[in-house]
């Protein structure tokens, strides 16, 4: 059993790399940004959802936690989950390790996708034309960095205590960057 956490601020590629490990180790990929574009087509939560969204802005806690809880509990005792977007803060972090100590299970390792903030916003306009997603543009761009400094970032020191953390160099090509997921990994 694997399960592990990508992590890195938006852009830095978590996604795409999410879905190539996914395949490769036969794990169940929870994005919790998919899981919340895909609620917020429920027209009871479509307003909520989309305006946290479309700002920026995190979701509140016991939103995403609702949401992400029939998932983790439906795959956690399969082959393994990759968490992709998730935790995003402390409580998430502390939450979902709860979940799996009350299980008997290993916490998950976290892999940060490590890119500088130029680069990354470059990746999020490019892609933008074809994504579709209301958060891919310029001024939204901006704030989501925003909130991954205050809010995401400093959960990396609380997986940098706990010794879990892997550091990855997200500047590679795609391949080059699986590559080196998978090598951490089989470590
Ligand atoms: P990115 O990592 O590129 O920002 P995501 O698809 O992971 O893209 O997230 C898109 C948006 O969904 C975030 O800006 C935020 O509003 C919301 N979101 C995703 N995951 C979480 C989470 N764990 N907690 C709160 N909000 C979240």
């Amino acid at each position: 059993m694997i399960n592990l956490i990508i992590f890195g601020p938006p852009g830095a590629g978590k996604g795409t790399q999410a879905e190539m490990i996914a395949k490769e180790f036969n794990l169940f990929h929870l994005s919790s940004g998919e899981l919340l574009r895909q609620a917020a087509k429920d027209p009871s939560l479509e307003k909520e959802i989309n305006g946290y969204l479309s700002a920026g802005q995190l979701v509140p806690d016991k939103l995403i936690i609702k949401l992400i809880d029939e998932p983790i509990q439906k795959y956690i005792e399969n082959n393994g989950i990759i968490f992709d977007g998730y935790p995003r803060t402390l409580n998430q972090a502390r939450l979902l390790d709860e979940t799996f100590l009350s299980k008997n299970l290993e916490l998950p390792f976290i892999i940060n996708l490590e890119l500088e903030e130029e680069e990354a916003t470059k990746r999020v306009m490019s892609r933008a034309k074809n994504s579709n997603r209301i958060d891919d543009n310029l001024e939204v761009v901006t704030e989501r960095f925003k909130v991954y400094h205050q809010e995401t970032q400093p959960l990396l020191n609380y997986y940098i205590e706990q010794n879990r953390l892997v550091q990855i160099d997200g500047r590679p090509s795609i391949e080059e960057v699986t590559k080196q997921i998978i090598g951490a990994i089989k470590k």
